[in-house]
């Protein structure tokens, strides 16, 4: 297959060390993003093409994010890059310590369908960013734009040094039968295990950026029509179809009933103009996931939406009540428009039925009482999340984002994302002038007093 000449390429481009050149990486990065904008309308088409998405959510939820980070590493490639003077102990008198960042070599990314650009493109520029070169597998699903990042990246950098390789599971599988020097998986828990087991074959070095169900307290103190609205917008946005979208609520049940009058007004006022769907809203990714979308609705349960077009793939914003924590929608991530409200009176309790299920890749918390709020960021472990919000964390390069357990393993945005694709190479530097004899034979007792002054 092609493939196995790309792979050889890369090694021999890295091994060539012009990527640890600054200059050569910010001219990269900085064509990078012109190509990007050059091709706007481009990938604006193709993702519209794939799944409905508008050009404002494209930009809003991809690009947007993509030139903030392109941003961000520019800044800070510099001193991201230096060596760090460290102090050094006393038992390693006369000398000097350093830390310095090498790129790990030939990256593999492997994109994600549900924001096809952002969630490919974006670590593949921190990898290049950091050093390495890189081969990105974006998702086969959503095809049009797969070929469009084909298209752009492949006509315009060496495939030694950047490539995009189109493909589904065939080719996924076999390309993951070579060795790289690290990769970097987004998708499913189910696939990321399929990953890790054949990186750990050849120890490659794993960011695995999963899903998980992501829980969104609503507690009674909270500012209900400002919960809602950020709420509604969160897990809507992509029509549901997002890694870190509230996947249920947790309600206290003593505002359930306003609670439910309010989301019911503010979907209708986000999606709906003349009691149609907006134009804005994003197609379901194809024909098998809305059946099984349809398949986690409890019809004796919806409070509001539950219809399906499967012509234009659509599926109505979604609210079910009345839910527990046995039904259909709560035993996986959900990964579309359906919204579960269950209710809960006993905060503490809610808390424990969370901690059964396994640790989730956001947590949202909405209320006023910071007592409780800290109580729930503390007790629960998940990969982060936000107070009073939802979603937003994650344009805060700043924050790190990653999962936890089942949702994850790693992290990136900002410097933790250089952080993933570096090497720190610990370097002490002695000098000539002075050596104390104190490790060398032969041992003495004043020798081992010395020593224990020094270390403990
Ligand atoms: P997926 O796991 O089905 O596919 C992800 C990638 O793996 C695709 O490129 C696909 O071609 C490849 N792949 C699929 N099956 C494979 C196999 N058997 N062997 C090797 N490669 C294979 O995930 P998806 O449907 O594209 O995305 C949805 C999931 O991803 C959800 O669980 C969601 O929560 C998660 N997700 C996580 C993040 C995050 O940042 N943590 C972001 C987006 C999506």
């Amino acid at each position: 297959m092609v493939f196995f000449d790309i792979i050889k390429q890369q090694q021999v481009f890295f091994d060539s060390g012009k990527t640890k050149d600054i200059t050569f990486t910010r001219q990269q990065l900085s064509k990078l993003k012109s190509l990007l904008k050059e091709n706007e309308s481009l990938l604006y088409e193709a993702i519209y093409q794939d799944f409905g998405k508008s050009a404002f959510e494209t930009y809003l939820s991809e690009l947007a994010l993509i030139y903030h980070e392109l941003k961000i590493l520019n800044k800070n490639l510099k001193k991201w890059r230096s060596p760090k003077r460290v102090p050094t102990d006393l038992a390693n008198f006369p000398g000097k310590s350093y830390i310095y960042p090498e790129p790990l070599g030939h990256v593999l990314v492997i994109g994600a369908w549900n924001y096809p650009y952002q969630l490919s493109l974006l670590p593949a520029l921190t990898a290049l960013a950091a050093g390495n070169t890189v081969i990105l597998k974006p998702s086969e699903l959503p095809s049009r734009t797969a070929q469009a990042m084909a298209k752009i990246i492949n006509e315009n950098f060496p495939a030694g040094y950047f490539y995009v390789l189109e493909g589904g599971v065939q080719e996924t599988t076999e390309l993951l039968k070579n060795r790289f020097d690290k990769i970097f998986f987004t998708g499913s828990t189910r696939v990321g295990k399929i990953v890790y087991e054949a990186a750990a074959k050849q120890l490659t070095p794993v960011t695995l950026e999963l899903g998980g169900k992501s829980p969104t307290f609503v507690l009674a103190d909270t500012d209900l029509s400002m919960t809602v609205k950020r709420i509604v917008w969160a897990k809507f946005l992509n029509a549901g179809q997002t890694c870190v979208a509230p996947d249920y609520i947790l309600v206290e049940k003593s505002i359930e009933t306003k609670f439910l009058e309010v989301l019911k007004q503010e979907i209708n006022s986000q999606f709906k103009v003349n009691n149609e769907l907006t134009e804005h809203y994003v197609q379901i990714i194809d024909q098998a996931h809305l059946k099984h979308l349809e398949n986690l609705i409890d019809s004796d349960k919806i409070y509001l939406g539950g219809s399906i077009n499967y012509e234009k793939r659509l599926m109505m914003p979604t609210v079910l009540q009345h839910v527990n924590f046995s039904d259909a929608v709560m035993q996986e991530e959900i990964f579309g428009p359906i919204l579960p409200v269950i209710t809960f009176e006993n905060l503490d309790k809610a808390i424990q039925q969370v901690q059964k299920l396994p640790k989730p890749l956001s947590c949202y918390v909405y209320g006023k009482d910071k007592k409780r709020i800290d109580k729930i960021i503390n007790k629960l472990s998940f990969g982060g999340g936000a107070v009073n919000d939802s979603v937003m964390h994650l344009s805060n390069s700043h924050l790190p984002f990653g999962g936890v357990e089942f949702s994850g393993i790693g992290a990136y945005h900002g410097k933790a994302g250089f952080d993933s694709f570096t090497h720190y190479k610990s370097i002490l530097k002695k000098s000539f002038w002075f050596e104390p004899p104190i490790k060398y034979p032969p041992y003495s007792k004043w020798k081992l007093k010395i020593l224990k002054w020094l270390f403990e």
